[in-house]
């Protein structure tokens, strides 16, 4: 299975220098994956190059799994280049809404005078579905949906292909400065996991001066990670004011904390970067010595960023 991250931010896009070599889209995740069409964790500004990278050729088809409705998870809909393809089509899972339906709510923030069009005028089809807590199959994918604390109706999801399994929680809202105490619904959705994506907005300041914000420090996903026994974890939602250095900065707190908690690997997630996990590779894991060797590896064009993998089972482009 290969994770590719298209957008790593949270709240907002931030276009800056600063933050050119993690990238300043917001939340979008794709899993690819043989025999299956790609399942993309949300929808936010990261969509618009996903939709680059697989063009206007062929009718799209794939799944979205979102896990809520706030802009920096949903902005990117209408500019999926695919739409523009006769035929194409998403099926999007998402949570329950209050008061509203799924589909009404997205619809209307599709739609003048927030857009110029709406949803009925794109060529391709967005079908809507909403995630409930029945585990459910996307082509060969299983998936399990669980409410993670944040701000209105949010989830999290568990993918699992052959095996190995990918957890996305994007948004999660820490019970208190220093807080240890996780959901156990989060716990049980992260079980084991290959890989953890997980949110990592603040550092300890921020969170102090913003603690009903919805989110979590970098701490706090690694205390999700060790409690969850997850194997890697990849710090994501990097909140737009963080320089492409503060959040080496925070990898390297976090990869220090991560060392001594049993977690294999962290990374920090970055535009770009591929994450390939095999069954092989996992099996062979569960064998391993505890040997790791820091490799270098390339993101965009002009950044690299350092992870600490096994060189046979964590890859990224
Ligand atoms: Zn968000
Ligand atoms: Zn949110």
């Amino acid at each position: 299975m290969n994770v590719t991250f298209y957008g790593v931010r949270g709240s907002t896009p931030c276009a800056c220098d600063s933050t050119r070599r993690y990238g300043g889209n917001t939340s979008c995740v794709v899993l690819n994956f043989e025999g299956g069409e790609p399942v993309v964790f949300d929808l936010g500004t990261g969509l618009r190059f996903f939709g680059l990278d697989i063009g206007c050729g062929e009718p799209f088809k794939g799944a979205a799994l979102v896990s809520h409705l706030h802009w920096d998870h949903v902005q990117g809909i209408p500019f999926f280049a695919p739409w523009l393809v006769e035929n194409s089509r998403l099926d999007m899972w998402a949570p329950q809404q209050d008061g509203i339906e799924l589909e009404d709510a997205v619809r209307a923030f599709i739609c003048p005078p927030y857009f110029p069009i709406d949803i009925d005028q794109l060529p391709g089809e967005l079908r809507f579905h909403e995630a409930g807590t029945e585990p459910f199959m996307v082509g060969r994918a299983e998936v399990i949906a669980a409410p993670v604390p944040h701000i209105g109706p949010t989830v999290g999801y568990r993918v699992t292909v052959d095996g190995i399994s990918v957890a996305y929680v994007s948004d999660h809202q820490q019970p208190g400065p220093g807080s240890t105490e996780v959901d156990p619904a989060v716990l049980e959705l992260c079980r084991d996991v290959d890989l953890l994506i997980h949110d990592a907005q603040f550092n300890d300041e921020e969170f102090a001066s913003r603690p009903d914000w919805g989110h979590c420090t970098v701490d706090y996903a690694v205390e999700v990670a060790a409690q969850s026994g997850a194997r890697r974890l990849a710090l994501f939602h990097h909140d737009p004011s963080h320089s492409d250095d503060q959040i080496d900065e925070l990898l390297a707190q976090a990869k220090k904390s991560a060392a001594v908690r049993g977690i294999r690997e962290v990374i920090a997630a970055g535009e770009g970067t591929t994450v390939s996990l095999s069954a092989e590779s996992t099996r062979a894991e569960a064998a391993a010595s505890s040997d790791t060797e820091s490799i270098t590896l390339p993101l965009t064009e002009a950044s690299t960023v350092s992870i600490a993998a096994s060189s046979s089972d964590l890859n990224a482009r």
